[in-house]
């Protein structure tokens, strides 16, 4: 931890391992997987998540995080799955927010209840129908927000306080966010998941994951994280050291670009609904001003006429394109990616239609982007 520096400052500095020999500015990369144990307490070893590289992009993101110790996974449900397994064991149960990343949905459908873990999907994300789902098992409560691909947020101190008052821990997955936009731990959140492969990777070139809690809390993840095994390679972390770097420049960009073509949008007669936590007439809007620093870069509208794919062929600068948080703009169309599998039905009962697009926004310069989506609307 970097006491007392401002976000940016910590986006530089937090973490570098200093260059003893040469006196370089940058981490040194240690791609070593073998360590000379005597004389040693703990044994080196990159699976251990223990490498010097391993703690420099850890203690960077604990720093942003605002969080006494954090860890990085290779990928983001590498992570998910560890802070899961670490805390749920046979005859628990856990409960989730409506509206998570489809890989975590993917992930309890499948591989929870054959390990003896139950699991209920609250009817919204809604601290109090949250509660409602506690049983006397409830180990854990898991949210996300904004929520993918509606933008719907949750009230972060609410449903941590709710856990805390029920004797159980509460985990975010703040990869919409990003730090450098929202920092759950300081609302109560116990723990915060990442895929570190979106706005901390940043440049669509790299998979990763992060955990960020209290040292109590990260001593636990790391025994399971050493057993489930998934480190990330030390190039890989260099990679993710040097993107953290420009975290806040990033971000702010995208931001800014963000609002400008939720605004644009909103006003278009050829769109329906504009999702966006940072436009007034969103109903989380209140509640997102009051929790975040900056509403991010993903948005999601609707297209008059419902053919989301149609309006996709015809963008020529976004490319409709799978993940997000990376410097180009991209978008996708959830009932024909993400989605899909729910059938007509669980769509509309999730509120996707096939006019829905969602838009990962980058760092061009907006007016081109405004362009791209104005000629692709058709004027
Ligand atoms: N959480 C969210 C919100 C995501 O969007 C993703 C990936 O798209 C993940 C978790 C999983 O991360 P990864 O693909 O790095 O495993």
């Amino acid at each position: 931890m970097m006491g007392g520096k401002r976000f940016g400052t910590m986006c530089v500095h937090a973490g570098t391992l200093r260059d003893e020999v040469e006196k370089g500015l940058n981490s040194p990369v240690y791609t070593s997987t073998s360590y000379e144990f005597i004389g040693r307490p703990d044994t080196v070893y990159p699976r251990y998540l223990n490498t010097p590289n391993t703690r420099a992009v850890s203690e960077k993101i604990a720093s942003l995080e605002g969080t006494e110790s954090a860890l990085v996974f290779s990928s983001g449900m590498a992570a998910i799955s560890t802070v899961l397994f670490t805390f749920l064991g046979k005859g628990d149960h856990v409960v989730f927010q409506k509206g998570l990343y489809g890989g975590t949905t993917h992930f309890l459908d499948r591989e929870l209840e054959r390990f003896g873990i139950g699991y209920t999907v609250a009817s919204s994300q809604e601290a109090s129908d949250m509660e409602t789902c506690l049983r006397d098992n409830t180990r854990l409560v898991f949210i996300e927000s904004p929520s993918n691909p509606l933008l719907n947020i949750t009230d972060i101190e609410a449903v941590a306080t709710m856990a805390r008052g029920s004797g159980i821990l509460s985990v975010i997955d703040n990869t919409f966010a990003s730090p450098a936009n929202q920092q759950p731990a300081g609302l109560g959140i116990d723990i915060v998941v990442h895929s570190a492969t979106k706005y901390m990777g940043g440049h669509s070139d790299i998979t990763a994951g992060a955990v960020a809690s209290s040292d109590e809390l990260m001593n636990r993840i790391r025994e399971t994280g050493l057993n489930l095994g998934g480190s990330l390679n030390a190039i890989t972390l260099y990679l993710l050291e040097r993107s953290l770097k420009t975290l806040h420049l990033r971000v702010e960009r995208i931001n800014n670009n963000a609002m400008e073509l939720a605004l644009f949008l909103e006003t278009h007669p050829e769109i329906i609904r504009v999702n966006y936590p940072g436009l007034p007439s969103h109903p989380g809007h209140e509640l997102a001003a009051r929790q975040m620093q900056g509403f991010g870069g993903m948005l999601s509208f609707e297209v008059r006429g419902g053919d989301g794919i149609a309006f996709q062929e015809k963008l020529k600068l976004i490319k409709p394109s799978m993940s997000l948080g990376g410097l180009e703009s991209i978008c996708c169309s959830p009932a024909h990616t993400s989605h899909r599998h729910l059938g007509p039905e669980g769509r509309n009962a999730e509120g996707i239609s096939e006019g829905l697009i969602r838009l990962s926004v980058g760092i061009e310069d907006v007016e081109d982007l405004k362009a791209d989506l104005q000629q692709a609307l058709g004027n």
